[in-house]
């Protein structure tokens, strides 16, 4: 790697930082370019990302990921929002233009844009199943609704969690038949029967984070079943939906194509997205 006079930094600020694969995929995508930029990762504790963010004009840096847990408290700190980051109530990324820093977030567009191209799936007119309703689901909720689905229900742990996002959705998304239930194979049993789409936008599925078991057998065949979790690519969720003969999505290409969006955010570039994706798969499969 080579640094000049002039190389432009990128990075990400997050706590903990030490397991992120952005470095390396931002990174790859940046050679494979011969851009004299460098994409670092940053440790910045809670109290210190007021410090933090003030430094990306102090230093004149010119693009940050935000990760957790810092997506949402770093709204307060910026001069701009975009329509979609506003939206969401959450910020993966900054571009800092002439000390102006803009939020945006593109783990929804991320998320869709890996749907349609790894999945091949359209959510227009389709009934979907959406488990959770933290950060994520919040990003991917709205990029799906903008594609104008018949139904989403959201079951969630906590009810009443799902119960507000649906009052917030609906005001924005009339024409969209928008539930909430709880995360109960009874309630959900009804709903799998008929869904073209179930996504996991929990943790659950996670090393160590316990399993999602869901009634996926009651799942009409041709179904796509997606999870955003990437530690490991194939949860027992994927696995039990593959070996029902479902159609399995997993969480790399949202990880990629966020992360190619935020690319192009920051230098007008098409991002190397074949390439990107082979460094994170590298990553995963050597961890
Ligand atoms: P978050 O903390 O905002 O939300 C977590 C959600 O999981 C909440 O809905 C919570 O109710 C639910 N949950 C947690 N433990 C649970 C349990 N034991 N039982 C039932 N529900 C439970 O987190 P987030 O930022 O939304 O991230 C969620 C997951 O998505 C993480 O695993 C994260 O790694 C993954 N993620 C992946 C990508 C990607 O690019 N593939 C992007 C963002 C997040």
């Amino acid at each position: 790697m080579k640094i000049s006079g002039r190389t432009r930094i990128l990075g990400i600020f997050g706590h903990p930082i030490g397991h992120t694969l952005s470095p390396a995929m931002h990174n790859a995508a940046i050679e494979a370019l011969g851009l004299d930029m460098v994409y670092i990762p940053f440790s910045v504790r809670p109290s210190r990302l007021k410090d933090a963010v003030e430094a990306i004009r102090g230093l004149d840096i010119l693009g940050i990921n935000i990760t957790i847990p810092h997506k949402e408290v770093v709204i307060d700190l910026l001069d701009k929002l975009s329509e979609e980051a506003r939206a969401i109530g959450a910020v993966n990324t900054i571009i800092n233009s002439n000390g102006m820093l803009i939020g945006l977030n593109t783990d929804g567009q991320g998320y869709l844009r890996s749907l349609k191209g790894d999945a091949g799936f359209n959510p227009k007119g389709r009934d979907i199943v959406l488990v959770g309703a933290g950060g994520a689901a919040r990003g991917i909720l709205t990029a799906l609704a903008g594609e104008g689905p018949a139904s989403i229900i959201i079951a969630n742990r906590t009810t009443s969690k799902a119960e507000s996002l649906v009052d917030e959705f609906k005001v924005k998304f009339p024409d969209i038949d928008l539930r909430a239930c709880a995360l109960d194979t009874s309630e959900l049993k009804d709903p799998l029967k008929t869904a073209a789409l179930l996504i996991n936008t929990t943790s659950l599925g996670m090393e160590g984070k316990g399993r999602l078991e869901l009634p996926l057998e009651e799942m009409p065949g041709g179904a796509v079943v997606s999870d955003i979790v990437y530690k490991p690519l194939k949860t027992d969720f994927l696995k039990k939906a593959q070996d029902l003969g479902l159609v399995v999505h997993d969480g790399l290409g949202m990880l990629v194509q966020q992360g190619a969006i935020s690319f192009k955010i920051w230098t007008g570039l098409d991002a190397p997205v074949d390439i990107m994706r082979n460094v994170v798969e590298r990553a995963l499969e050597e961890e």
